[in-house]
């Protein structure tokens, strides 16, 4: 299975929180998950960062 290591970084302050895997055939473009961001203290939506 081709799995690609990625990056989630906040999009409202670009810290990066999260490393992580995704699964390419389930997820062929950009994903963005609501994750905890430390810094903003609160969920926010992560995206996918190259
Ligand atoms: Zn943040």
């Amino acid at each position: 299975m081709p799995r690609e290591n990625i990056i989630m970084e906040c999009t409202v302050c670009k810290s990066r929180n999260y490393f992580t895997t995704k699964n390419r055939r389930k997820h062929s473009e950009r994903v963005e998950w609501r994750k905890y961001c430390p810094r903003c203290n609160k969920h926010q939506p992560h995206k996918e960062s190259k």
